[in-house]
């Protein structure tokens, strides 16, 4: 199917063996949905293989400040043994007591940026409790891939997202679900063509048509769009399915499957 590019899948979470059933039933609760896989290194290593993505950007979100440490060397430990198939993304929780020490931490592991979820974690965007992740993710370089857009709740708007993009205007950020879960054409409409903003295309193309998710993407651009199935929530097999049947050119496919995530993680 994707023969001729090379694949980065740009959005997965991992979580270790034994509480990886109890987090994936945690998060379909959360989001009212059956995940497609387990959620666990050794099933993601399996399935590279049968659809062809080549390397994996890996994260997990901490929902308490004690967890940080932990996930980020769980993360990192992952990377290492990996051979090369993975990039770690940390994670950080707003109410930590130390977020620059949580940050040199992250760091220190090889680390290429953080994960953040504003609903998962209880903070709105442009939550003051927040700025010192940005000051301090700006300043290091690491990109934050933030968790966008959800109809039910208001912490992830774009409208909060905006004030930040425009003040940490050499922080990157690439906003997950084509920049809005469920709040597509908002979304877009307000985040396309801020200079510091990518997207990620996960957990979208189950929810919207092929090619409502073609304007979507030409809007923002094909060089600000980010691959991602949000392992492991959906097929891996429908996911590029879906992605590969869009009207994009090779060219523009190179970018999203690759390229894009080449310049801003390696
Ligand atoms: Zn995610």
């Amino acid at each position: 199917m994707v023969d001729n590019f090379y694949v980065i899948d740009a959005h997965c979470h991992i979580y270790p063996e034994k509480i990886a059933e109890k987090a994936v039933a945690g998060t379909d609760n959360f989001y009212g949905v059956t995940s497609h896989c387990k959620g666990t290194v050794s099933e993601l290593k399996e399935l590279y293989k049968s659809t062809g993505t080549d390397h994996f950007i890996i994260q997990s979100v901490a929902t308490t400040a004690k967890q940080v440490k932990s996930i980020n060397e769980f993360i990192a430990a992952e990377v290492k043994n990996g051979g090369g198939l993975f990039t770690g993304l940390g994670t950080l929780y707003p109410d930590s007591t130390d977020v620059a020490d949580d940050v040199k931490h992250l760091v220190s592991l090889g680390l290429k940026g953080v994960k953040l979820h504003p609903d998962i974690q209880n903070f709105k965007i442009d939550d003051y409790r927040c700025i010192k992740i940005y000051e301090l993710c700006e300043q290091e370089g690491l990109p934050i891939l933030m968790h966008t857009g959800d109809s039910r709740y208001d912490n992830s708007n774009p409208n909060r997202l905006l004030p930040i993009l425009e003040i940490f205007t050499e922080l990157t950020v690439i906003g997950a679900h084509l920049g809005g879960y469920s709040i597509w054409d908002e979304a877009c409409e307000k985040l396309a063509g801020k200079p510091n903003l990518y997207v990620d295309c996960s957990s979208s193309f189950p929810f919207i048509s092929k090619e409502k998710a073609l304007e979507i993407i030409k809007k923002y651009g094909a060089d600000r769009v980010l691959y991602g199935t949000d392992y492991p929530m959906w097929s891996p097999y429908n996911e590029m399915k879906t992605f590969m049947e869009l009207d994009l050119t090779d060219e523009e496919r190179k970018l999203i499957l690759s390229e894009n995530a080449k310049k801003l993680f390696w």
